[in-house]
């Protein structure tokens, strides 16, 4: 018989105005023999639900199975905007600063602080000790799914690229600034402190909100497995897992990989791009025009060779707006 115990604690995140407890599950499951500390949760953002499903498979997978270390399963990390089926909470609960809204720009939390930032502190309790964190998400049907590193961290780029996926990216960690978070910032990520504190993390964005999607959630799965298996808690070597390219981040970018709308009007894609599609540089994406005189008022081009990270789905577009991005491929 396996000599791996299964342990479940209720977490008491936070209260509300009302007296009511926001409470969340910490499943530990510990291996027979003295090893790393991996911990993994989801639905930060509670609308985000394929890592809800990947954390129950990884559960049962683990709980009868001998390895050395700890892992620790929060298959609901936000149980609040997981009700509400939301990415932030509504203002009335948390909008104690411009960004706390979104719990994902709270970390690592305050005990004394808004609710959010009260709920990131009560995990962060079991996650300041660990040696690897998976920060499972999802992003929208405009978007390929892809793992996201800290840049500049060697361990965490190895964590996100033997996860998987087909796109491997990194983000900058800027310093919070007396302006932040007005600019496009991802200081206050779980990835971000987690990395800043030397604990090698991740984030998978799996898929779209809102749905459990079969192909992305067995994605997962074996992401999640993978980097067990990189950290020493499970034996043997990750498997491939998608494509796992390590590419440029065109999310943060000003740079010519990405495309915004030069004027407002009805973007038109063209029929044979999608997210995920190779594309080479001077290929048409589509096509933004004025919706009542007929005017082509912007014809989207890529100007360099790479995969289709990002393709704007719905067709109304402002000036500004975001319509399509590609991530490069490294070297
Ligand atoms: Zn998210």
């Amino acid at each position: 018989m396996s000599a791996t115990t299964t342990e479940t604690e209720r977490l008491t995140l936070a209260r509300l105005p009302s007296g009511t407890e926001v409470t969340t599950r910490l499943h530990t499951i510990s291996g027979p023999t003295e090893g790393p500390t991996a911990y993994v949760h989801a639905a930060v953002h509670g609308r985000e639900i394929n890592g809800v499903e990947v954390i129950r498979r990884v559960h049962h997978k683990l709980a009868d199975r001998e390895f050395a270390g700890e892992v620790r399963l929060v298959p609901v990390a936000n149980p609040l905007t997981f009700d509400l089926q939301r990415y932030t909470l509504p203002t009335a609960l948390d909008h104690t600063h411009l960004w706390t809204a979104n719990m994902e720009r709270t970390w690592p939390g305050d005990r004394d602080g808004s609710l959010h930032e009260r709920m990131a502190a009560r995990l962060w309790e079991h996650v300041h000790d660990a040696d690897a964190v998976v920060d499972l998400h999802t992003g929208s049907p405009a978007t390929h799914p892809h793992s996201v590193y800290t840049d500049d961290d060697p361990a965490s780029r190895e964590l996100a690229r033997v996860f998987g996926t087909d796109l491997v990216m990194p983000s900058a960690v800027a310093p919070r600034t007396p302006d932040w978070p007005t600019d496009r910032d991802v200081s206050g990520t779980l990835r971000a402190i987690a990395s800043h504190e030397g604990i090698p993390s991740m984030i998978a964005e799996l898929g779209e909100a809102y749905r459990v999607e079969e192909n992305t959630v067995a994605m997962g799965v074996t992401g999640v497995l993978n980097v067990l298996k990189q950290v020493g808690v499970l034996d043997g070597e990750p498997v491939e897992n998608g494509e796992a390219l390590l590419v440029t981040s065109p999310m943060h970018s000003n740079r010519s990989d990405s495309f915004d709308a030069a004027a407002s009007g009805l973007f038109v894609t063209d029929p044979d791009v999608w997210p995920g599609k190779r594309v080479s540089a001077g290929q048409s994406l589509g096509t933004v025009y004025h919706p009542t005189t007929f005017e082509p008022v912007h014809e989207v081009e890529t100007s360099q060779d790479g995969i289709l990270y990002h393709l704007r789905r719905r067709g109304t577009v402002t000036g500004g707006e975001r319509l399509a991005a590609v991530a490069v491929e490294k070297e």
